[in-house]
């Protein structure tokens, strides 16, 4: 069992394994890391010419997972540990365990078995065939309730309405990333952060993997409405300027209907001579183009807000723990990167 040796040793002329680095975040889920380190450590075990390690990042769980998961790396040396300072979301806990990876490829998946692990070796199989990203792209989830289905296909269509990068409807964020798609991942400095678009927006050459989702092993839902909302504002704002150019066509429409309503009213003033006086027209459309003006206030104070976090340049997440020994993270350009995948 190969743990990212620091030092292969392997007859000469054989090609050294590729090493699989396996980056899941985990919130929550005492009642399933045990089952999900299990499943995982069984497929993996099984793939031919690759060693791997696990990336387990705890999004500052209060139930006793960074415990288990402590316990898990001191029986497994495959297991890496971090631990976030306190939940900061599953999308930054990706990020802390991609920042973390290391290897020819990483996969990024869930730690509560619905993202099946049985797919890794076709993953695995696409990287070698070329592909750089393998994305799996969840076509039913067994225990999804009719809320869930609707409002995730609602949310789909909205952001490829909105978005010109295309987001492929049902890619989750598991899937697998060469060397040079994590590297390019990892350039991303933003920090309302939508990965499935960002590798949409990434390119290289991708494959798309069709899986049916089983239920959750244990537990439940860590993506409450709210978290679920965060997330689409997320990809809309970071994906589209199509709401702040919304709000310029709509105003030139407002201007160029009232232009109209302004002839109506003087030909019935100077023709028909048969205006009287309404007040409540006047106070309708008063009202209706202060509500036009606030939403787009609103839109515009959305990105004004965005560009502010932005610039404050807060660290993504802060650590408080993670495994002792850690290699040096260099920095890497990609654009001077050698061709590798
Ligand atoms: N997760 C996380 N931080 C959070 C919420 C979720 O790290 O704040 C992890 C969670 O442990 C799981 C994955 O993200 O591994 C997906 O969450 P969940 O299964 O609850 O979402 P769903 O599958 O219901 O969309
Ligand atoms: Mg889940």
């Amino acid at each position: 069992m190969d743990c990212f040796p620091p030092a292969p040793r392997f007859p000469v002329g054989e090609a050294r394994p590729a090493h699989l680095c396996v980056v899941a975040p985990c919130y929550n889920e005492a009642d399933v890391i045990d089952r999900f380190h299990a499943a995982l450590k069984a497929v993996l075990v099984g793939l031919d010419g690759w060693s791997h390690e696990m990336v387990l990042v705890d999004d500052g769980s209060r139930d006793g997972t960074l415990e288990q998961l402590l316990a898990l790396a001191e029986r497994d040396p495959c297991v890496k540990v971090y631990s976030l300072s306190r939940n900061f979301g599953h999308q930054v806990a990706l990020t802390a365990g991609l920042d973390a990876a290391r290897g020819d490829a990483v996969v990024m998946m869930d730690s509560d078995l619905q993202h099946p692990p049985e797919l890794i070796p076709r993953m695995t199989q696409l990287w070698r065939e070329g592909h750089d990203i393998v994305s799996a792209v969840r076509e039913q989830t067994a225990d999804s309730t009719f809320f869930k289905r609707v409002t995730s296909a609602a949310f789909y269509r909205f952001i490829n309405l909105l978005s010109d990068t295309p987001i492929v409807p049902g890619a989750s964020d598991f899937c697998l990333l060469s060397r040079r798609a994590h590297r390019a991942l990892r350039r991303f400095p933003e920090r309302h952060r939508f990965l499935r678009g960002l590798l949409s927006w990434v390119g290289f050459k991708r494959a798309l993997l069709p899986y049916q989702a089983p239920p959750r092993a244990a537990g439940h839902s860590k993506y409450t409405l709210y978290k679920m909302l965060v997330l689409a504002f997320d990809a809309a704002f970071s994906f589209s300027v199509t709401p702040i150019r919304l709000a310029t066509r709509l105003g030139l429409l407002t201007v160029l209907l009232s232009l109209c309503y302004l002839a109506y009213i003087l030909i019935r003033l100077f023709l028909l001579r048969d205006l009287v006086p309404g007040w409540a027209s006047v106070i309708f459309v008063m009202v209706f183009l202060g509500g036009v003006q606030l939403i787009f206030t609103g839109l515009i104070g959305e990105y004004v807000g965005r560009v502010f976090e932005e610039v404050k340049g807060r660290p993504l997440y802060l650590l408080k723990h993670r495994p002792k020994r850690t290699r040096t993270v260099r920095s890497e350009r990609i654009d001077h990167a050698p061709a590798d995948r």
